[in-house]
């Protein structure tokens, strides 16, 4: 049996077989929509856990196999959704693209599912894509959806108008027919160069935002499809020369405003596109949210929502009531002059660098899992912000190496248990205790998020046993 290519965007799904590889959220997702849509599903995922969370949640629709490679090799699918967990060279990855099995994200098979009922604005880069998606969401009032934790197949059921959706590069990289109205490319910085080979790729993945956009028939303004882009960003500047928007341009900076975009004029944000002179949309200080590069991602969102076709009279409200989410330069404690700040969301080397920045005095607790990327583009902000470095996890010496370089006297702690207590003894009035670690956490960590939690609890403990900043 030879399998069936899926080329055409609307071969009906029904007819076609589809293995779920990887039991995520989104894949159980995606196996629920594809099956409810009344193909042939099938889901397969290496740990025996997500088996069992998949069996219990999708129940007997959907097939459990336990050797996709040699299925594959028999022709027995026609698609495969993977996970982003996966890479490129995961074994069932590599025999799909050997048998011609065509490989989609989980946004792919939404975006076939949702066959044209619901509308696209899309947000993507290296840093800022939740915290803009959430902005976003609030100033068009519709749901937000991808990485931000709520699958797009979640919306087969029940089709909005219009959503945001938050799109990773690993996501993109298997996203071959979805089409937004609008697609804003926050930045582009190296990270996950180990799933995606190099930098060419990881930034070749991110253009796939723009890939299909309409100059004419589409709903934004001016009847085109609209691209949204970083000017103050040299990654974002790569990207538009190397992959240029096929349709509208809306650019954004934190500086002059340009024509066509957003900028930033005697502290108020300001938009150029629906008049060739600056409209009020936002004082900087009335933002909910802080650092300039919120700013960055609050310009960002203001050109995606007129573009999309919002007033800009509206967008002032929901963006001075914003808030951004846990883990993201959140304060976890202030006493005896001294800021404790967790950043645990700041994974790689460029979100680290915009935390430092943010700050003057930094106590600097960094490190984990490295992604392939370097650590070099930190030095600037290093050497004139941190008053004492602290490493943890795999990446330890390699920062401790930079810091070093720079002058910055640095303790290798270890751990994060560690880190924390040579924090409390070292700390003095004024500084920032900044956890911003430049790196994934799953070496210490099952996420970001439990890094985060866990930073919160020890300064929380630090606390209350007395061992408070002096
Ligand atoms: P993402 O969804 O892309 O990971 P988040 O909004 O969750 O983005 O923020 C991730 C990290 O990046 C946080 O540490 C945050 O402070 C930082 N960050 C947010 N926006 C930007 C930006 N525009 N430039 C650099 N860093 C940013």
């Amino acid at each position: 049996m030879s399998a069936r290519r899926a080329e055409d965007p609307s071969a009906p799904l029904r007819s076609l077989r589809v293995l779920v590889a990887g039991l995520g959220v989104s894949g159980i997702a995606a196996a629920r929509a594809a099956a409810t849509a009344g193909a042939s599903v099938m889901v397969h995922d290496a740990a025996p856990a997500a088996v069992e969370r998949g069996r219990v949640e999708l129940s007997s629709r959907v097939e459990v196999i336990a050797d996709p490679v040699a299925m594959l090799s028999a022709g027995a699918l026609d698609v495969v959704v993977a996970s982003p967990g996966l890479t490129p060279s995961a074994a069932v990855l590599l025999a799909a693209a050997n048998a011609g099995v065509d490989i989609w994200s989980e946004p792919e098979l939404a975006w076939r599912l949702l066959d044209g009922r619901t509308r696209l604005v899309a947000v993507t880069g290296t840093n800022g894509k939740t915290t803009t998606t959430e902005l976003l969401a609030a100033c068009l009032d519709v749901p937000a959806v991808g990485n931000i934790g709520r699958p797009l197949s979640a919306l087969t059921g029940a089709p909005p108008p219009l959503a945001v959706a938050e799109l990773s590069s690993f996501q993109l990289h298997y996203t071959h027919t979805l089409r937004a109205d609008v697609g804003v490319v926050l930045n582009v910085a190296d990270d996950h160069l180990d799933w995606h080979g190099d930098r060419r790729a990881y930034a070749a993945a991110k253009a796939r935002i723009w890939r299909g956009q309409r100059s004419s028939g589409g709903y934004g303004l001016r009847g085109c499809d609209w691209a949204v882009g970083n000017l103050d960003d040299d990654g974002c500047a790569r990207l538009v020369a190397d992959h240029p928007p096929p349709a509208g341009w809306a650019p954004f900076t934190i500086g002059e405003p340009p024509r066509d975009g957003v900028g930033v004029l005697d502290g108020v944000v300001v938009e150029r596109i629906t008049g060739t002179q600056p409209t009020p949309i936002v004082g900087v200080d009335a933002l909910g949210v802080r650092g300039s590069h919120n700013v960055a991602n609050v310009a960002a969102a203001v050109a995606a929502a007129i573009v999309a076709g919002a007033a800009p009279a509206r967008l002032g409200r929901p963006l001075s009531e914003a808030r951004v989410g846990a883990h993201r330069l959140e304060v976890v404690a202030e006493r005896g002059g001294v800021r404790w700040v967790n950043d645990s969301k700041a994974t790689n080397p460029h979100a680290a660098a915009a935390a430092l920045r943010s700050f003057d005095s930094v106590v600097w607790i960094a490190g984990g899992l490295s992604k392939g990327v370097s650590f070099d583009p930190l030095a600037a902000d290093v050497a004139g912000r941190v008053r004492l470095a602290v490493t943890i996890g795999e990446a330890g010496s390699q920062l401790a190496d930079l810091t070093r370089t720079h002058g910055v006297e640095t303790v290798e702690a270890g751990n994060l248990e560690t880190a924390v207590a040579v924090a409390f003894d070292r700390v003095r009035s004024g500084d920032v205790v900044l956890l911003a670690p430049a790196c994934a956490s799953m070496d210490q960590f099952v996420d970001y998020a439990a890094r985060g939690d866990r930073f919160r609890e020890l300064v929380g403990a630090g606390a209350t046993v007395g061992r408070s900043a002096r």
